[in-house]
C-alpha cells in the first residue's frame, strides 16, 4: 500500500474503478467528439449508480453528504476520476462546481445554502465562476472592469467576462465585481456576488472556441455580458471587499484537485504509449519500444509522473494539516510542475501514435485540446514562478518586489 493511501480509500478506488471501467470508459469511443449535451442523459445515469452505491460527492464531508475523505485522500481519487474526461462530472466533483461548492460551505449565508448550495450538493443544478475579463490581464485580475453598484437592497451589475468555464449549463454564475472602489488596497474592492443565470441582463454571447472546438455544458467556455443585471443584496458570498480573500481560498485546494486529474490524464496517455510502443512495428521483429528514444521518453514519463504525484500530495498534506496559506510555496510549485508534465507526457504520447495521435480517433487529441489551458488558468506558469523564487529569494536578502 503506498504511504498516502488508507484501507477506506483502496475501498473506496476499488469500486470507482469497476464504475469507470463499467460505465464510463464504454462511453468515450461514441461520445467525446460530440458535444457534451449530447452525453448527458448517459452520464446522468452513471450519476444516479454512483449515488446509489454511496460515492457521490467524495471531496464533501460526511455531515454534508459525502464520504469523508481528507485532500490527501481526495486527491488520489481525483487522479482516478482524471483519467477519463466524465469521470469527475459522474461523481459531481467536477470543477467549477466543486470550488464553488467548498466556497460556499464555507463562507455563504443560510439563504445562499438553502437556495444554491444544497441543489448543487444534490447535482440538480451546475454553476460556474465568472471573474476574468477580455480587457484585462486575469493574471492580475485585481484590475478588473465589472462593478456591482448599490440600488436599495440591490445590487446593479454591469460587466464583460469570459472563459467561464460551463456557464452554458449553469444555473447560476459567482461574479466577482467591484463593490468597494474607494477601498485603499485594490485586493479589498472586489466582492463575489451570485447571478442567477435567468437573471435579466445576464447575456451568454458565445461558447468560446477554443482550438476549433466550441462544444458545450461542462466543456465549454462562455464570454458573458452583465447589462443592469439586478439582484439581492442577500446574494453576496462573505462580506463586502473579500472577493480575492474568498478566490485565494477557493484555489489551494483547486490547484490540488486539477494537478491530480492532470496525473489521471497523464497515466491514461502513459498506458496509451507504453501499449503503443510494444505493439507498432517497424520492421520484422522490430517495435517502436526498442528504440532509445520512445524507452527513454517512457522513463522520463514514468519519473516525472511519480514525482509529480509524491510533490501534489505531500502539499496536500500540508494543507490538510497547516492549511492553504502556509502551503503557498508548494502549491505554487506544484501547478507550473505538474501543468508541463501534462504537456510532456501527452505530447509524447501523442509523438509516438504518429498521424494517429493527432486524429480524433483515440482519446489523446481531445485532452491535447483542452488541456493546453493547464499552464494558464488558476495563474500560468511565470506567475507561479515568480511567486516562488520570489519567497526563495528572500531568504538570501533579496526582495524582489522592491
Ligand atoms: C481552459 C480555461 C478555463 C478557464 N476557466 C475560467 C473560469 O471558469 N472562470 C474565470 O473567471 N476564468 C477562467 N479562465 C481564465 C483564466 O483564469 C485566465 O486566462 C488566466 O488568469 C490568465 O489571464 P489572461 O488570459 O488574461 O492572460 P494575461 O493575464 O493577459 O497573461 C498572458 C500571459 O502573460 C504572461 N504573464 C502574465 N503575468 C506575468 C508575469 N507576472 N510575469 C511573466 N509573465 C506573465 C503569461 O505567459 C500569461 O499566460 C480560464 C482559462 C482557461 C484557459
Amino acid at each position: 500500500m503506498d504511504i498516502f493511501s488508507t484501507k477506506k480509500l483502496e475501498q473506496v478506488l476499488t469500486k470507482i474503478k469497476t464504475i469507470l471501467e463499467e460505465h464510463v470508459y464504454p462511453l468515450e469511443n461514441n461520445y467525446i467528439n460530440l458535444p457534451f449535451s449530447e452525453v448527458s442523459d448517459e452520464l446522468n445515469k452513471i450519476r444516479e449508480i454512483v449515488k446509489e452505491k454511496g460515492l457521490w460527492n467524495p471531496h464533501l464531508s460526511e455531515s454534508h453528504g459525502g464520504i469523508g475523505f481528507n485532500l490527501v485522500e481526495f486527491g488520489q481519487i481525483s487522479e482516478l476520476l482524471g483519467t477519463s474526461p466524465y469521470g469527475h462530472f459522474c461523481f459531481n466533483c467536477n470543477a467549477p462546481d466543486i470550488g464553488n461548492q467548498e466556497l460556499l460551505l464555507g463562507n455563504a449565508s443560510d439563504f445562499i445554502k438553502e437556495k444554491y448550495l444544497e441543489p448543487l450538493i444534490k447535482g440538480e443544478i451546475h454553476s460556474c465562476f465568472s471573474m476574468t475579463e477580455p480587457e484585462f490581464a486575469g493574471s492580475n485580475p485585481v484590475n478588473m472592469g465589472t462593478t456591482a453598484v448599490k440600488d436599495e437592497d440591490h445590487y446593479i451589475i454591469n460587466g464583460h467576462k469570459w472563459f467561464t468555464t460551463a456557464a452554458d449549463y449553469a444555473s447560476f454564475a459567482i461574479v466577482m465585481a467591484n463593490t468597494n472602489p474607494e477601498a485603499e488596497s485594490p485586493y479589498q474592492k472586489a466582492s463575489m456576488i451570485i447571478v442567477p443565470t435567468d437573471t435579466e441582463g445576464f447575456h451568454l454571447t458565445r461558447n468560446i472556441s477554443v482550438m476549433g472546438e466550441e462544444n458545450d455544458g461542462y466543456f465549454s467556455h462562455a464570454e458573458i455580458e452583465y447589462k443592469d443585471c439586478k439582484v439581492p443584496i442577500k446574494n453576496l458570498v462573505g462580506n463586502e471587499g473579500e472577493g480575492f480573500k474568498l478566490a485565494q481560498q477557493r484555489l489551494g485546494p483547486g490547484r490540488i484537485h486539477h494537478c491530480m486529474r492532470w496525473i489521471g490524464i497523464c497515466e491514461r496517455a502513459f498506458d496509451l504509449m507504453c501499449k503503443r510502443a510494444a505493439s507498432r512495428s517497424l520492421a520484422k521483429g522490430i517495435k517502436l519500444g526498442h528504440k532509445q528514444t520512445i524507452q527513454n521518453w517512457i522513463a522520463e514519463s514514468r519519473a516525472e509522473i511519480n514525482a509529480s504525484r509524491y510533490m501534489v500530495l505531500h502539499t496536500a498534506k500540508k494543507i490538510d494539516e497547516v492549511g492553504a496559506k502556509e502551503a503557498r510555496m508548494e502549491i505554487s510549485t506544484i501547478k507550473f510542475y505538474v501543468a508541463n508534465v501534462l504537456m510532456n507526457v501527452l505530447d509524447r504520447a501523442v509523438q509516438i501514435h504518429g498521424a494517429l495521435g493527432i486524429t480524433d480517433d483515440i482519446i489523446l487529441s481531445f485532452w491535447y485540446r483542452h488541456e493546453r489551458g493547464a499552464r494558464i488558468y488558476d495563474g500560468p506558469d511565470e506567475v507561479h514562478k515568480t511567486a516562488l523564487a520570489g519567497k526563495i529569494l528572500k531568504n538570501y536578502g533579496l526582495d524582489i518586489k522592491k
